[in-house]
């Protein structure tokens, strides 16, 4: 079989040109990297976690008409997506402090907002993708306020679907991060969720004990990331595994 073309290589994922015009395919890796990659290593298995948990929740994202760029998973590493335009930003919402925002401000990580706060970072690896206000983001036309107003209507929605269905198996949903991308359909253009939805892009507390079930397991030493996001699976009915029917032909990977 040929060989398909790389597009892009992040630090977690790697993108393929796909089998249709206007199509990827997006290849999870078992790379973790964190503090703008000064941190790294692999986690066996996160990959296969990440390509089920990501497709759980953009699925589930779909059916509420939350429009995003999954297609279908191909195999246990791979989904086939939407090719979009990324938009340069990162997209936060936060329902509790932690991470940068409880240390700029000085909170104690856990104190619940007033009400679902969304910023933005502007997306540059090389300056450790700062927090922007929105009038750089239309000053420096990264976004128009029409996008911005967009963005912002389809992270709460993201973060109502998400904490909903966290909360149904005992977990917080404390922050999130998300990516937004321009799908274009003839001169009709649209801003969908694109990237990942995965535990390596949420913090994710245990509603009983507090236990971290996310990327911060692996940012603060805190233990196995696999065992955490594993237990994020099995909460969720997730398992990775390649869903063998009887009497079909089986995906090897
Ligand atoms: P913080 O700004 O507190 O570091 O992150 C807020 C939320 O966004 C956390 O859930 C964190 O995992 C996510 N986040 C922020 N920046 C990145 C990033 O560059 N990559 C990933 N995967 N998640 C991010």
């Amino acid at each position: 079989m040929a060989r398909r073309k790389k597009i892009y290589e992040g630090k977690a994922k790697t993108l393929y040109e796909g089998p249709e015009p206007g199509t990827l395919v997006q290849y999870f890796k078992d790379d973790a990297t964190a503090f703008n990659a000064e941190k790294r290593a692999t986690i066996e298995g996160k990959g296969v976690l990440n390509n089920r948990l990501s497709e759980f929740f953009m699925t589930g994202l779909s059916q509420i008409g939350v429009p995003n760029h999954f297609l279908k998973r191909l195999n246990m590493r791979e989904q086939l997506i939407r090719a979009v335009e990324i938009v340069p930003l990162e997209v936060i919402v936060r329902n509790y402090a932690a991470g940068t925002m409880a240390k700029r401000l000085g909170m104690e990580e856990g104190t619940v907002l007033p009400r679902p706060l969304v910023e933005f970072s502007y997306k540059n690896d090389d300056l450790g993708d700062p927090l922007v206000p929105e009038e750089y983001i239309i000053g420096f036309g990264w976004a128009s306020q029409q996008d911005l107003d967009d963005m912002i209507a389809l992270a709460l929605r993201v973060n109502d679907f998400m904490s909903g269905v966290m909360y149904g198996v005992g977990i917080k949903l404390i922050d999130f991060k998300i990516e937004i991308g321009r799908h274009y359909e003839g001169d009709f253009q649209r801003l969908i969720v694109a990237d990942e939805i995965s535990p390596d892009s949420c913090r994710l507390w245990d509603i009983e004990t507090g236990r971290k079930l996310d990327k911060d397991v692996f940012r603060r030493d805190l233990g196995d990331l696999a065992d955490a996001y594993t237990e994020v699976a099995r909460r969720l009915g997730v398992m990775p595994q390649n869903n063998p029917q009887p009497g079909k032909p089986q995906l090897i990977n």
